[in-house]
């Protein structure tokens, strides 16, 4: 029978290609984005209780009611921004399926959405399951926040839905207040809804302030916001996350989530609400944690011949080659991890426009590693 895809330009996840080709080569892996260190042993301790304890069955659908009410809590005393528990967050599992969730109850046929490039890749698959229509950004360099003309630009009648990711994976930029203001000036009163990725909300750095979609009433009722357990607890392999939404978007979301996820693991889900109750100051900590991390990578690579601008939030740094090499960042980051022994992400493949890829010569690495992975990578980076 003839194979027609859905998907037919999709191949397979640059993180995945980049984390075998290290495991292959036995290369230092600072490409895919996770930390090589675990999470907080109480933590640890209370997700093995609770599965040594018989809590092993289906949580509630949308998440167990004391893990929401932790999640409450928190968006009250960060953002100021009161939900209800209840009927206003989701527990998913991962931020992936929180995306997809909202992208499918929310994208119709023919609508379009604006993604900024340098994109997170898991968003235009899911738009184009839905017959809609990606329409990408480029953002500016090297801050790597947002063209706001070229956004007026692209707004129209079929404009459905505005893809969000402050801080930024890949580049580390992040949405100062301004940015914010010209949002709500370039929305105006159009049906456009906001989906927000805000994974790395708690690693943001030199004192600046996340600007998360919670904090503004007026946007956060037509918005959906979604984080994830992984980026803020050194817990990426457990794929756990959660979406808040106004409950008109919410009842939408749950529409997709209870047949495309139904419930999220139960004994996690118990140990991290018991985690977030007992440590509330846990994510207060996570900028200078990150920081230090940020601080001592780019100290490290003082000497070196990479261009370095300080990522403003995530936990990648963005390296400039151009005094390295002219290869093309796919060729390199290849190279790098095979004869030099250190893998990192190219972010060419991030962006949709072969204009902005022609003259872009960074890589993208990962410092959520223990100082003496990030010593032994700078010091064959250092060499280069
Ligand atoms: N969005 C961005 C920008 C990310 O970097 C990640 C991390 N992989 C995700 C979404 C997905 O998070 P999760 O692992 O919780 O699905
Ligand atoms: N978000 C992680 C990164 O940017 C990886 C997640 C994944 O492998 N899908 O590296």
């Amino acid at each position: 029978m003839p194979l027609t895809s859905k998907l037919p330009d999709v191949g397979t996840t640059i993180f995945t290609v980049m984390s075998k080709l290290a495991a292959d080569h036995g290369a230092i892996n600072l490409s895919q984005g996770y930390p090589d260190f675990d999470g907080p042993p109480e933590l640890l301790e209370r997700v093995t209780y609770y599965l040594n304890h018989g809590y092993n069955q289906y949580a509630p659908m949308p998440g167990l009611p004391q893990l929401r009410e932790q999640i409450a809590t928190k968006v009250a005393t960060l953002y100021d921004c009161e939900v209800d528990a209840e009927s206003e967050v989701t527990i998913t599992s991962g931020a992936t399926v929180a995306l997809f969730c909202a992208i499918t109850a929310l994208v119709h046929e023919g609508d379009e959405v604006i993604v900024f490039d340098p994109v997170y890749d898991s968003y235009q698959p899911a738009v184009d399951l839905c017959g809609g229509i990606t329409r990408h950004v480029p953002l500016l360099r090297p801050t790597f926040t947002p063209d706001w003309d070229r956004v007026a630009n692209l707004l129209s009648d079929k404009t459905r839905m505005i893809i969000i990711n402050t801080p930024h994976n890949p580049s580390g930029g992040v949405w100062t207040g301004a940015d914010i203001e010209a949002l709500r000036s370039v929305l105006g009163d159009r049906d456009i809804y906001l989906l927000a990725d805000e994974v790395y909300e708690h690693i943001i750095f030199d004192g600046v302030p996340h600007q998360s979609l919670l904090r503004y009433p007026d946007l956060f009722q037509r918005s959906l916001v979604v984080s994830s357990f992984g980026k803020t607890y050194h817990t990426t392999g457990w794929k756990m996350g959660y979406c808040v939404a106004p409950q008109d978007l919410m009842t939408e979301f749950r529409k997709v989530h209870q047949y495309v996820n139904f419930v999220s693991n139960t004994p996690i889900q118990h140990g991290l609400a018991d985690y977030m109750a007992s440590h509330p100051q846990h994510v207060l900590g996570l900028p200078d944690f990150y920081q230090r991390k940020r601080d001592l990578f780019c100290a490290l690579l003082d000497g070196s011949r990479f261009g370095i601008r300080p990522s403003g939030g995530t936990y990648f740094q963005l390296l400039d080659y151009r005094a390295i090499s002219n290869e093309a960042d796919v060729d390199l980051a290849r190279r790098l991890t095979m004869e030099a022994g250190v893998a990192s992400i190219p972010i060419s493949v991030f962006y949709s426009s072969p204009e902005e890829q022609r003259d872009l010569k960074v890589l993208r690495f990962c410092f959520a590693k223990d100082d003496a992975t990030l010593a032994k990578a700078a010091e064959i980076l250092c060499k280069l």
